[in-house]
């Protein structure tokens, strides 16, 4: 089949590695004009292990991540609202933390067969009936057999296919960067800290990329809606290589984080 996928972010990305492998011409649209990764770290379930696995890919994301066997989230004043491990569900189960970056290489690297990436081509409607899609430059490409909207969440062209039963864009926004994790001492687990339901910290090891050997610690900032120009170029204090999702938030403090956390303490 010719099947054009639009997004190349992660699903457009392993659609685009799965498709092409079974034989299919596959061609993907992406806005970007460089694609890149967008966010710092990446907790990978046992579902999408699993689809890496059939992918073959498994043993890298294994050999650059690091292995989680706990999610744990407290309140600031300390009081544990979520305990999960993994082994109590299946011995056999844990999720994996993946340095964005390091995904979005390998995933890259992984397609080679008949590779066709269209960078910094927004795509902005789709004709069902003739299998094309339109740029914003007004040129029509196609007609393909099949098209895949991996577009992301805030998805415009979903609703120009199908009305959708639930589409509501997203409030939150949130800071991350990546930190060296050097002495951090919760290595195996997802550690969040909340301010009721509408403030949270995290921090999650994710290993190295393919070609660093310094492992780090991602950390996540959630952030409320309010006052969103405050924050937009907020970054992530003492990381020289930090990088900030500019959506709407908050900025809070977080009086009672522990000394451990102070690295990534917004000022
Ligand atoms: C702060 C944060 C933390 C998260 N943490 C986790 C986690 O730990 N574990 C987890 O499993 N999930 C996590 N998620 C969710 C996860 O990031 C998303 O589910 C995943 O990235 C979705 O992948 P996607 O390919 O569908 O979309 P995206 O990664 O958003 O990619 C969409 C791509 O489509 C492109 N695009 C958009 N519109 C067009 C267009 N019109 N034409 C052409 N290209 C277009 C975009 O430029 C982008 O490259 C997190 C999300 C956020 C925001």
């Amino acid at each position: 089949m010719r099947i054009a996928i639009i997004g190349y972010g992660t699903g457009g990305q392993a659609a685009a590695v799965a498709l092409s492998r079974e034989g299919h011409r596959v061609e993907v649209f992406e806005q970007a004009p460089a694609p890149g990764p967008v966010g710092a770290g990446f907790l990978l379930q046992p579902t999408g292990l699993s689809a890496l696995w059939r992918m073959g890919l498994l043993d890298d994301v294994l050999r650059h991540g690091a292995p989680i066997e706990r999610l744990f989230g407290e309140s600031h004043r300390g009081h544990a609202v979520m305990d999960m491990r993994y082994r109590d569900l299946d011995a056999r189960l844990f999720g994996v933390g993946v340095q964005r970056g390091a995904l979005f290489a390998l995933l890259d690297a992984a397609w080679t067969e008949q590779r066709a990436l269209h960078a910094g081509r927004r795509i902005v409607a789709i004709d069902p009936d003739a299998g094309t899609v339109r740029d914003e430059a007004g040129e029509t490409h196609g007609a393909f057999d099949l098209v895949v909207v991996a577009d992301g969440a805030a998805s415009r062209l979903r609703t120009t296919i199908a009305p959708p039963a639930f589409d509501r864009p997203y409030p939150w926004g949130a800071h991350w960067c990546l930190v060296p994790e050097r002495d951090w001492p919760f290595v195996d687990e997802l550690r969040q800290r909340y301010v009721g339901a509408r403030r949270m910290v995290g921090m999650l090891p994710v290993g190295t990329l393919q070609k660093k050997l310094m492992r780090r610690v991602a950390t996540l900032r959630k952030c409320g809606p309010k006052r969103p120009t405050r924050c937009a170029t907020r970054r992530c204090p003492r990381v020289s290589r930090s990088r900030v999702i500019a959506m709407p938030c908050n900025i809070v403090g977080t009086a009672a984080a522990p000394c451990c956390w102070a690295t990534v303490r917004m000022r």
